[in-house]
């Protein structure tokens, strides 16, 4: 939860801007204002005050405690210019909400921790327990001084300004090692540990057993992702409560799907209890991975039978790759989410042209794989490697990434290995309509008219079947200098059922710095005005220029009291 805290009219309108824009997420605090700030602080996770640094540093400083445990806290002054994270920036992710809030309330976020400053990812936000002597590593990191990376266990971290040598090292492990001088240990979730119980067993011999197996194969409590178990056992106490105690999740399988598993040691008695030869290794070994510690059971003081069993499994890393739409061009239309996922990537991948466009996004150490015009094939083909490498990859395209663009190549070379997550970008079609005003109102297509990859007959009858229908069209590579005959073919084709007076609306790089639209006609469009920066947008038949700018109508009765069909 975040505590909103305020103490004038002004404060209080930018709060209840911001309690309205996280209505599940954020509370109120009435009241007088050091007992509103003492309130929050003690019971959510991020506070935000809208109230002078002075003041809140006065009131919070008797309730600072621990920096692991404090709430984040940000506070934003009285004009609404500047969200300020105040303290807990890393830890208390008061630099995030920061930019949160700044993105809310259109403040500007003020970050001081050294790491964000520079653009550095701080390693206590990287999702993983850390271990070591973080600040000592991240200043290191910081004046650039070299800084190791000794990545036992891949994992799909964002970028760091790594070395192959140096003094201080980053090491990414699951076992069960102390950190050494100078270095820092990253716990990846890379364990799974099966476990098997009688009903009735208690919590305590199931921890212990888990425990014991971890310590005894020099392996890190730290880096266990989950606890798997068979169906029949998801309600089972002691299987629920060690989860519990060791803060992860139970994951279940269903029986026929753990027989199907090969497992070193299958016994009968699981088989007659719950339908599968093996609990402990099979629901270990049911997402794939290296089996660590086979079979073994519970030790009982009394001598009675065990009642748990555990084994434990070293799951392969899953790369992780982004498909990421940049927009049209304009550092605004970039979404906030394409911004994170530009700065989770430790690999980029991308037309050169377009990642000129964000380098000053990504984090310091990316490594970037650019590519000319053309080389798709290569493009998709390298994504998918570096994740299935177990790296953070983003692959990146103008507009959105999938449309006509390197989603769709990079996907159908893409096994089930992998994470894939897309970020929806604005594409030159609603770039355009923008610009132009309304016309994609009512039914509408896009259309490419290169015929690189589809042949022409195709293409024809996908306008023909537009013409017929009446839709809007948008032609996304209308004409390139080897391909000029398309676009008048394409318009002639609409011609035959569509007035000449039909509005059409061409835009030149929408969003860019030399963005060009004109609004002319089917009967007067200069196929000669447009070239490869540029769509071409078709108005429907009941498409109007009003006011200078190209409108659909919806058919709304009220506006003319006829239908669209009506009205033609
Ligand atoms: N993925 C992109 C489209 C790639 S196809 C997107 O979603 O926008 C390339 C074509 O898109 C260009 O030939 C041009 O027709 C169109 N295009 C892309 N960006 C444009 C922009 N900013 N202004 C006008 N047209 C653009």
């Amino acid at each position: 939860m975040i505590g909103l805290i305020s103490a004038t009219a002004a404060g209080a309108a930018a709060r209840d801007r911001l309690a309205a824009a996280w209505p599940d997420r954020a509370r109120v605090y009435d009241g007088p204002v050091g007992e509103a700030v003492r309130a929050a602080f003690a019971e959510c996770e991020q506070v935000v005050c809208f109230l002078a640094t002075g003041a809140v540093v006065r009131l919070i400083a008797p309730l600072l405690g621990d920096k692991a445990a404090d709430p984040g806290v940000v506070c934003v002054d009285e004009g609404g210019r500047f969200a300020v994270s105040l303290v807990g920036g890393h830890g208390g992710g008061a630099n995030e909400l920061a930019v949160a809030v700044g993105d809310v309330l259109g403040a500007e976020p003020v970050v001081t921790t050294a790491t964000d400053a520079v653009g550095v990812a701080g390693l206590d936000t990287l999702g993983l327990p850390v271990e070591g002597d973080v600040a000592r590593v991240s200043r290191a990191l910081l004046d650039g001084e070299p800084v190791r990376l000794d990545a036992e266990v891949p994992w799909p971290l964002p970028a760091l300004p790594v070395a192959d040598q140096g003094s201080y090292a980053v090491r990414v492990t699951d076992r069960a090692v102390r950190p050494a001088d100078g270095e820092v240990l990253l716990r990846p979730p890379s364990l799974v540990v099966g476990v098997g119980a009688s009903r009735g067993a208690p919590v305590e011999e199931v921890l212990e057993l888990v425990e014991r197996a971890l310590r005894e194969a020099g392996l890190s409590a730290r880096s266990v992702a989950a606890l798997a178990t068979v169906d029949a056992k998801a309600a089972e106490p002691g299987l629920v409560g060690a989860a519990e105690r060791l803060g992860v999740p139970l994951v279940t399988y269903a029986a026929e799907e753990l027989a199907a598993v090969t497992v070193p040691n299958p016994s009968d008695a699981p088989l007659a209890a719950v339908g599968t030869p093996s609990v402990a290794e099979a629901a270990a070994l049911a997402g794939g991975g290296e089996l660590l510690v086979p079979k073994r059971k519970s030790e009982r003081a009394d001598g009675r039978p065990a009642m748990a069993t555990c084994a434990v499994v070293r799951r392969p890393a899953r790369g992780r790759l982004a498909v990421v739409g940049l927009g049209p061009g304009a550092r605004d239309l970039l979404t906030p989410r394409a911004a994170a996922e530009l700065r989770r990537a430790a690999v980029l991948v991308g037309l050169d042209q377009y990642v000129d466009q964000i380098r000053d996004l990504l984090r310091p150490g990316t490594r970037v794989l650019e590519s000319g015009l053309g080389a798709e094939e290569e493009r998709a083909r390298a994504a998918v490697a570096e994740a299935r490498a177990g790296h953070a990859v983003a692959l990146i395209g103008s507009g959105d990434a999938g449309v006509y663009a390197m989603a769709s190549p990079a996907l159908a070379e893409a096994s089930d290995d992998i994470d894939v997550v897309g970020v929806p970008g604005v594409t030159a079609a609603l770039a355009a309509g923008a610009v132009l005003g309304a016309p994609l109102g009512h039914d509408h297509v896009s259309i490419s008219l290169s015929d690189l990859h589809t042949p022409w007959e195709v293409i024809e009858r996908r306008v023909r079947a537009a013409a017929e229908s009446d839709l809007v069209v948008t032609f996304y590579n209308p004409r390139s200098r080897g391909r000029h005959w398309q676009l008048p073919k394409a318009l002639d084709i609409l011609a035959g059922h569509r007035r000449p007076t039909t509005p059409v609306g061409v835009v030149r790089n929408a969003s860019r710095p030399d963005e060009a639209a004109r609004l002319t006609t089917l009967g007067e469009l200069d196929p000669a005005t447009v070239d490869m920066m540029t769509v071409v947008t078709v108005g429907n038949t009941a498409t109007r220029e009003i006011a200078g700018r190209m409108v659909t109508p919806r058919g709304y009765r009220w506006q003319d009291g006829r239908t669209p069909q009506e009205a033609r």
